[in-house]
């Protein structure tokens, strides 16, 4: 049998406050449709764009970094790729990528899986074909569109690059997390390609490719050949569909967008990004399993989110076991977290009061059942383990005792003379002020006892 060969195109929602080529907030989830808009990103006849968004395009050139690609030294050029649809009244999109372009990154290899293209583009706006409503809210934001070379050979494979690719771009926020990501995905099993269309979901993206691949090797298995063609996923049969035959780069009629500057790529910006970026969750998950003896599964969870990792580190360098921090970080942390439905920048834990607390554990001051009764009262703020533990610890060591019953009995002249003449009250007194030194910790039979001996 052929080899099956499979390639992705995702698009994924910048994080940036404004759209972009114009000042409309992107915040599209907490408004009405139709709030976020104005002309330009309305296509009204003769608007014009506004200078591209800095911050989408120097998340771009973020992104292209972290994926290995080579950053474009040639000008960038915005190309107006044109088709007809509800979504796009001015009839065209405005793109890096297509005929007479260069992405802003190229050559990039993530994971074993080539980088062919990472460009910039803008989001046309949601068109509802059955009510027929347009909502604009979603036009003109900034989209990165990621071109893999068609190196994956299995589904599964597709998978678990999908899901890396997003922890590494959540290390530098660079993606809309709720927007998720959407994704073209071409399919061979070695005739034509074929490109599904659209997919909304790692999981539908996984389904389409197992459908795709299985529909093809039945039809050569038919003597039929594979056309080169446009098909949708339909996750109700769980089949992909002909759209259409597939149409040539010339159908959009690309042409250099007259309203728009040419982008040259400062390669100063491009070296203070690079210092900037942090270190790639996978290789974090290896030096974890290398300089932490971490297991390959804890290693994964802990690389996953990088606050939480920031977070161990900084924990285990405070000298604690490496094992216990990995323990209590991965299983007990997260779970608490997840109990209060807060992620690790929501609550103010220091790194070192979670370190004393495992400390306690160590020493074996506190059991562990106690020391995950504290951990729960860490959210939303933590606090010292030691102090909390001093604050309740009772006091039963009579030296110590005898030492604030001394003192109180040194100030209270009075209250000693009164107890002396046979006010018993005054004996509750004493008591009632030696608890007070002690915040109620001392043992109170003992208390009791210890000042009858004294006074008498
Ligand atoms: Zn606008």
């Amino acid at each position: 049998m052929e080899q099956v060969k499979i390639g992705l195109e995702i698009h994924g929602y910048l994080v940036t406050k404004e759209k972009l080529f114009c000042e409309n907030k992107t915040d599209y989830k907490q408004v009405k449709p139709n709030t976020n808009i104005c002309p330009i990103c309305c296509g009204y006849p003769g608007a014009r764009p506004m200078l591209p968004n800095e911050t989408a395009v120097g998340k771009v050139i973020e992104i292209a970094l972290m994926l290995g690609c080579k950053i474009s030294q040639l000008p960038l050029i915005w190309q107006r790729k044109h088709y007809d649809w509800p979504d796009l009244p001015k009839g065209y999109q405005e793109t890096v990528s297509g005929a007479y372009s260069v992405p802003v990154g190229s050559e990039g290899k993530f994971l074993g899986i080539g980088i062919r293209e990472v460009h910039i583009e803008e989001d046309p706006a949601r068109w509802d074909p059955e009510t027929g409503r347009v909502d604009f809210n979603r036009s003109g934001l900034p989209l990165v569109e990621i071109v893999t070379e068609p190196d994956f050979k299995t589904s599964e494979s597709v998978r678990e690059w999908l899901h890396q690719i997003i922890i590494t771009l959540s290390y530098i926020k660079a993606l809309d997390k709720d927007a998720g990501i959407k994704a073209d995905v071409n399919v061979s099993v070695g005739q034509e390609r074929v490109e599904i269309k659209n997919i909304n979901s790692i999981y539908s993206i996984v389904q389409a490719i197992e459908a795709e691949t299985k529909r093809q090797i039945e039809e050569i298995k038919k003597g039929k050949q594979i056309k080169r063609e446009t098909r949708a996923y339909n996750e109700k049969r769980k089949t992909t569909l002909l759209m259409r035959e597939k149409e040539e780069q010339a159908d959009y009629r690309f042409i250099p967008d007259p309203d728009l500057p040419i982008l040259f790529i400062n390669r100063q910006l491009v070296e203070e990004i690079q210092k900037k970026l942090p270190e790639l969750p996978h290789l974090k998950a290896e030096r974890f399993k290398k300089e932490h003896d971490v297991q390959e599964k804890v290693a994964k969870v802990l690389s996953s989110n990088k606050e939480l990792a920031e977070f161990y580190e900084k924990v285990v360098k405070l000298s604690v076991d490496k094992k216990l921090t990995s323990y209590w970080v991965t299983i007990e942390l997260l779970r608490v977290l997840n109990w209060n439905k807060k992620s690790l920048p929501e609550v103010q834990i220091k790194p070192e009061h979670f370190a004393e607390l495992l400390k306690l554990i160590e020493e074996k001051k506190i059991t562990e059942a106690a020391a995950k009764q504290m951990l729960n009262e860490f959210v939303p703020k933590s606090f010292s383990p030691s102090d909390k533990l001093k604050k309740v610890e009772r006091i039963s060591d009579e030296g110590e005792i005898k030492k604030v019953c001394e003192e109180i009995l040194k100030k209270e002249k009075k209250a000693v003379e009164d107890y002396k003449q046979g006010e018993e009250k005054a004996l509750n007194f004493l008591i009632g002020q030696v608890m007070k030194e002690t915040r109620g910790r001392a043992d109170i039979t003992k208390v009791k006892e210890i000042l009858l001996k004294l006074i008498k």
